[in-house]
């Protein structure tokens, strides 16, 4: 694993493949050493921008994705794309990652794109996601982008692991995106209206002004940053430097006010209790299965309670710890 630790190290994108393909695997002897890959890899990470970036399918995120990604590389920078997508668990596919994305940016040696893996909780892919992050940062991968669709659960998950959180939307996009827009952007640190061109130039300006009267009405997510509406036109690489600009000052003023660092510390805590919950319910899972179905049939048949059949599961995992 040292030797392992020490190519990522160097930013070894063979490495790094490696040990996100290991981290994916649910074998125990793999689980195994891609612990011991973190922890030696932990004083190395921490030094990425994290974004999150959420849209509906079609609103254009791995046009924008390619562009913005392109946009860093020129500039030197060292770029990842993740996606979290549990919407691969129900249909079998992944939305994300069932089409060729961000081909150009794929070729690009300073870009390391890794689509979606295909299976799991939305815990497990969290978890999956912010240790690939931890070997992306010991790389020394300046920008991380987690890219989920804006279809669930996933965009609180994300929200929960970066430093900043982009929303994607598309002028015109009907009455379902605005109640999916409610909901979410309120944890958005910046709204993008992309398409931004053409026929939808106008459109994009109404958006715009709508976004802005809705953000205003919303209680301002941070004292230090008040939310920005921008517009795009991923296509035609237009608007892209100003949400770079954008992205940068946020930052600053996220550093210089503590609260970037504070948020980060926040999460990391909190992940102690999402890893427990994952953990515990995992065990359970395996280890109480025959009383498990018993419950379920019991809470189906209205005879006992969810609460109690949650308490009679959990007094059977601790009874063998209250026996020592
Ligand atoms: P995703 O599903 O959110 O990743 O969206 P895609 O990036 O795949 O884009 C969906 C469609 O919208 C594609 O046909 C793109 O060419 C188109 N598209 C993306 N960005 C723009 C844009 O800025 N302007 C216009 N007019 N079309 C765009």
């Amino acid at each position: 694993m040292s030797e392992l630790a020490d190519k990522i190290i160097t930013g070894n994108r063979r490495a790094v493949a490696k040990a996100i393909t290991l981290i994916e695997s649910s074998r125990t002897d793999h689980q195994e050493k891609a612990q011991k890959l973190l922890n030696k890899l932990l004083p190395h990470t921490g030094k990425g921008l994290r974004l999150g970036l959420t849209g509906i399918p079609g609103v254009g995120k791995s046009t924008f994705i390619e562009s913005f990604g392109k946009l860093l590389t020129g500039q030197g920078l060292k770029v990842a794309v993740l996606a979290v997508d549990p919407s691969s668990k129900i249909t079998g596919g992944s939305i994300l990652g069932d089409k060729t994305r961000m081909e150009e940016l794929a070729r690009d040696p300073n870009a390391f794109i890794r689509p979606t893996p295909s299976k799991g909780t939305l815990g497990g892919i969290a978890r999956y996601t912010r240790e690939a992050m931890m070997i992306l940062e010991a790389a020394g991968y300046d920008v991380i982008i987690i890219e989920t669709v804006g279809v669930g659960q996933s965009e609180v998950a994300v929200h929960d692991m970066v430093d900043m959180f982009l929303l994607l939307l598309s002028p015109g996009g009907g009455d379902e995106l605005q109640g999916i827009k409610r909901g979410i952007m309120e944890l958005a640190d910046i709204v993008i209206i992309n398409k931004a061109d053409g026929d939808f130039e106008n459109a994009a300006g109404l958006a715009a002004g709508d976004v802005k009267n809705a953000l205003h009405l919303m209680r301002q997510k941070s004292e230090n940053w008040v939310v920005k509406t921008l517009k795009t036109s991923a296509i035609n690489n237009q608007g892209i430097d100003e949400v770079w600009q954008a992205v940068c000052d946020y930052k600053e003023a996220m550093q210089t006010s503590g609260e970037f660092d504070a948020k980060r510390a926040e999460q990391e805590i909190d992940n102690i209790w999402k890893e427990l919950n994952e953990f515990l319910t995992s065990e359970v899972k395996t280890r109480q299965k025959s009383e498990i179905k018993t419950l379920e049939k019991a809470v189906k048949d209205k005879s006992i309670t969810p609460l109690e059949a949650a308490k009679t599961l959990y007094e059977s995992l601790i009874k063998p710890v209250k026996k020592h």
